[in-house]
């Protein structure tokens, strides 16, 4: 059983990555930010309730987004493991997943940080933002927030992994192919 949290800061490539690597791996994709926008499409209270953090770059409080991804892991009993993507986003739900896998007979194999200094994710962002249809990529203001967002409630979860010693970092700028072998090469060691 592979459990996989692939993290960075936004427009960090963890979408792109994660596509390729459940297709190498079979594995299930878990992104909090991509279930969001499917209950916001289907105009759901969840998805209502979320919509107004995501617009403004905020983060869903964690109750919320825990009581989500526990939901979807309760639903993919037949799979092979798990590739987490944007979770967990605060050391509270870094908890939450611990105590969530255990009661599943399951655990975090390790974590994957991608780096990509913030300018080059600011330019990421708002490329993306011309195609996406999303509110929080079409505004410098609101790509600052999630950026500010990132550092102070966010990093710290590297660290929650680093003491389990379970941390690796890959450089996330580059040719795509190039980062997922990295990737790979990680994930063949566990
Ligand atoms: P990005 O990585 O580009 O910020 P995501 O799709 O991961 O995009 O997330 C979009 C938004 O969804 C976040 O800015 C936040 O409002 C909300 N969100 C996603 N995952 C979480 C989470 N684990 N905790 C709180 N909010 C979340």
């Amino acid at each position: 059983m592979l459990n996989i949290v692939l993290f960075g800061p936004p427009g960090a490539g963890k979408g792109t990555q994660s596509e390729k690597l459940i297709t190498k791996y079979g594995l299930t994709h878990l992104s909090t930010g991509d279930l969001f926008r499917k209950h916001l499409g289907e105009g759901t209270d969840l998805g209502k309730l979320a919509k107004k953090y995501m617009d403004e770059g905020h983060l869903v409080p964690d109750e919320v987004v825990i009581q989500m991804v526990e939901d979807k892991i309760s639903n993919s009993e037949n799979s092979s493991g798990f590739i987490f993507d944007g979770f967990p986003r605060t050391t509270a739900q870094a908890e939450a997943l611990d105590k969530m896998l255990a009661n599943h007979g399951m655990a975090i194999s390790g974590m994957i940080a991608l780096d990509v200094p913030f300018q080059i994710l600011k330019e990421r962002i708002i490329e993306r933002g011309k195609t996406s249809n999303r509110v929080d990529d079409q505004n410098e203001e609101k790509i600052n927030t999630r950026i500010k967002v990132y550092l102070d409630e966010t990093l710290p979860v590297a660290k929650y992994y680093e003491k389990q010693g379970k941390f690796k970092e890959i450089n996330g700028v580059g040719e795509i192919n190039d980062i997922f072998n990295e990737i790979s090469e990680t994930i063949d060691r566990y």
